[in-house]
């Protein structure tokens, strides 16, 4: 986890009493209830959805488009997507009327310090993720005090017990689907015609940067496509986690938490 200050710490002790309150009160509700609650009351103007525009992540952004399609959005852009990604959330976000897409991205300095051959991913994964994913992310959700996630359980070992809402790094952050199954994801997509990721008919059924990302057999999880033959089964943003060896160079990795 990154170091903390004294400012940092004062924000987590808040978002985990307040997410042990929200949690006591709204965990039992639906997917579609708990988002309402969550963007219209308890943290309206103050929560953003994160949002990968992977093969699943069009099931939440319909249900959060149907409470508010002016709810922000967060869009990780870590220039290694697959060009199919970037044209699915074209497509998404003309189908569902989102209206406060942002796109967020590594700094360009950060990039050029620390990942200057562009291939870092294929030397330390974990550097690369917190470069691409983590810092942009952190600086991207700052101002707001809880987010949303797109997590579910069956997607593997470190997501079994993940609870609707949570705090996390000084952040209330809400999982609305925590509990739904592969069947209701794809059955709301279906049953809403929403689209679909055009890598799902390739066997991609979990979809991150094209380096990382390949499809997987029917004996596969759908997880075991991402950083295939590493230990890494996480990009980091929910941990936050600073990898070891990390160059301390660029601005943003020194500075991760950004203070108001
Ligand atoms: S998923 Fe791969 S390319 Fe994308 S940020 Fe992580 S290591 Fe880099």
């Amino acid at each position: 986890m990154v170091a903390v200050n004294g400012w940092q710490q004062r924000r987590s002790i808040r978002a985990r009493a307040r997410a042990a309150e929200l949690a006591a009160a709204y965990s039992h509700y639906d997917a579609g209830d708990l988002l309402r609650v969550m963007i219209e009351e308890a943290f309206a103007g103050d929560l953003a959805i994160a949002s990968s525009f992977g093969a699943e992540a069009v099931a939440l952004l319909a249900l959060a488009a149907e409470i508010d399609p002016a709810v922000p959005v967060l869009f990780l852009d870590t220039g290694k997507l697959f060009p199919e990604t970037v044209a699915y959330r074209d497509d998404v976000v003309a189908h569902l009327g989102l209206t406060d897409v942002r796109v967020v991205a590594p700094d360009i300095l950060d990039v050029a310090a620390v990942d200057t051959s562009g291939d870092l991913w294929s030397r330390q994964a974990g550097a690369c993720c917190y470069l691409r994913k983590v810092v942009p992310l952190v600086q991207a959700v700052t101002p707001f005090s809880a987010w949303v996630t797109g997590r579910k359980r069956y997607q593997g070992d470190g997501r079994r017990a993940l609870a609707p809402i949570e705090a996390s790094d000084g952040w209330v952050k809400i999982n609305p689907l925590a509990a739904w199954t592969k069947q209701d994801v794809f059955g709301l997509i279906a049953r809403r015609g929403l689209p679909k990721h055009p890598l799902l008919a390739q066997g991609y059924l979990s979809i991150g940067c094209q380096p990382c990302t390949r499809p997987v057999t029917a004996l596969e999880d759908e997880r075991d496509g991402r950083w295939a033959g590493q230990d890494k089964t996480e990009c980091g943003i929910h941990t936050l986690e600073r990898p070891t060896g990390t160059s301390g160079s660029a601005r943003n990795i020194n500075q991760p938490h950004p203070q108001p």
